[in-house]
């Protein structure tokens, strides 16, 4: 039974690298039918703040990804937070100390300091602590913890041996103990695990099958296989994920650009289009196929089309995903997703205004005008202002075709004049075959009358459809504009 976990620590906001670890294992949940759990591993409360938990909700309510079992929804392994279950560990160290796995330390952290910088002074390359209280006779240490002497709970690494372990991505992996972390505090003197402890003992008792996590945490990996060896327990298969990097090939960070979920979501990128993009950052699925939505994810996800080769961060490709999203989007759909973009820059009035019905109806309409030109929601107002107020007049050079000047123009709209009316009621296939007619009829060049009208309808030389436009502002509208560029 397959049953994977998203552990992250409410220490900052949601971003990608987070989200992308967490995708990965609700996608390989849901595609070997397993279990897909959250834990909030929120044992460093120095730094644990509650508004990034609510980002977190607000982050996967948005992204539309769910788990099974959680702190919010509760399921046989609650709770779901690590603050709450401080005891449990507890137990469990006191546990490894009575295997003699791990043992009290009563250093100071004056001490700690001293040998650092003694290392320092004599350019010394080791680091981490130096097992001073391992050689304590632990009946007396545990005497002195008993009487309140501060103290944390240290792990017994087994020296001269070697830690292996398979990583589904990485391969057989062998780490010599002597080289790793020099017995690390599991327990905290403040009585509250370290990210170590909380972690195994947690994967433990949920019965994680899989653990799939940042390549980050890969030098923790045989610390903990080393904690589940001290307790007897099968440790879970491991899989570490490709990093993300920046184009420049560093870790992806707040100097790329947007890194939040938070900020993409304010800059207009639809969930659907963060979803499929970050599904792909360090895994392949069909060749050919780009768009996939997350059910096609889950049906064809698995762990062999991971990429070993760190993944690049590309938001050129992601705006182009975005693109490709708002496109899929129905008129009424856009609409509703981009008034509020609207409402805010004041398409509808002053900031912040609501659109009438009327405006709200045309501003629907519009939709289609622009589907295909924008990658962001928040373009929308922007790219149709010109059907909501009169746009500033051009200036007189706009008119002017390439070939031509101010007076032939002038009577190539005058000319154009009675074409507007009819126009406003045809679609746009009709409107075409009208307008081209009457060129060849006029003798009249079809790109010269069709940038006229557009500029004196629109106000700018690129714009949405000239025929659409026409039709939204309606004939009287449309003729006001060319009249008042003919003054
Ligand atoms: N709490 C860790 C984090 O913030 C979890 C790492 C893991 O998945 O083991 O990423």
């Amino acid at each position: 039974k397959i049953r994977d976990r998203y552990a992250p620590s409410p220490t900052g906001l949601q971003h990608v690298g987070g989200v992308r670890t967490a995708l990965f294992n609700y996608l390989f949940a849901r595609s070997k039918n397993g279990k897909f759990i959250l834990r909030l591993e929120d044992t460093d409360r120095t730094r644990f703040d509650e508004s990034f938990v609510q980002n977190l909700y607000d982050t996967f309510n948005w992204l539309g990804m769910a788990w099974d079992e959680g702190p919010d929804i509760g399921g046989p392994a609650a709770p779901y937070v690590q603050s709450e279950r401080t005891e449990t560990y507890r137990e469990y160290a006191n546990e490894l100390i009575r295997m003699d796995k791990a043992y009290y330390c009563f250093c100071s952290s004056e001490r700690l300091e001293e040998i650092r910088k003694e290392r320092e002074a004599s350019r010394s390359s080791e680091t981490g602590y130096d097992r001073h209280c391992r050689s304590l006779d632990s009946a007396a240490a545990a005497e002195r913890a008993a009487a309140g002497e501060p103290h944390v709970v240290r792990l017994k690494i087994p020296l001269g041996e070697v830690t292996r372990f398979h990583d589904h991505l990485l391969g057989d992996i062998e780490w010599k103990n002597d080289d790793v972390n020099p017995d690390p505090v599991l327990l905290k003197s403040d009585g509250f695990p370290t990210y170590h402890l909380a972690n195994v003992a947690d994967d433990h008792l949920m019965k994680i099958s899989h653990v799939l996590r940042a390549q980050e945490w890969l030098p923790s990996t045989p610390l903990h296989v080393i904690m589940y060896r001290a307790f007897g327990w099968d440790h879970p298969e491991y899989c570490h994920l490709p990093m993300v990097m920046g184009q420049d090939g560093k870790k992806l960070s707040k100097r790329h650009g947007a890194t939040s979920i938070d900020e993409f979501r304010r800059q207009g990128y639809l969930p659907e289009a963060l979803i499929n993009y970050v599904a792909l950052l360090g895994a392949s699925y069909e060749e050919g196929k780009e768009i996939y939505n997350l059910p096609e994810l889950a049906e064809r996800f698995s762990l062999e089309k991971l990429n070993k080769a760190p993944a690049i961060f590309d938001y050129k490709k992601l705006e182009w995903y975005n693109g490709q999203y708002i496109r899929m989007k129905d008129d009424r759909e856009l609409a509703a997703l981009s008034l509020p973009y609207a409402a805010a820059s004041g398409l509808f009035g002053t900031q912040g205004q609501e659109p009438s019905p009327e405006q709200e109806r045309l501003f629907t309409e519009a939709m289609y005008l622009i589907k295909e030109r924008i990658s962001f929601l928040h373009e929308v107002p922007e790219k149709i202002q010109y059907l909501f107020s009169l746009p500033p007049l051009p200036p007189a050079e706009d008119f002017i075709p390439k070939k031509g000047d101010l007076s032939g123009t002038v009577k190539l709209l005058e000319q154009g004049r009675p074409l507007i009316a009819p126009m406003a009621s045809m679609n746009d296939a009709e409107a075409e075959i009208f307008i081209k007619e009457w060129a060849e009829k006029e003798g009249v060049k079809l790109g010269d009358i069709m940038m006229l009208l557009r500029v004196a309808v629109t106000g700018a030389r690129v714009s949405p459809p000239l025929f659409g436009s026409v039709r939204l502002l309606g004939a009287e509208e449309s003729l006001k504009r060319l009249d008042r560029a003919l003054e």
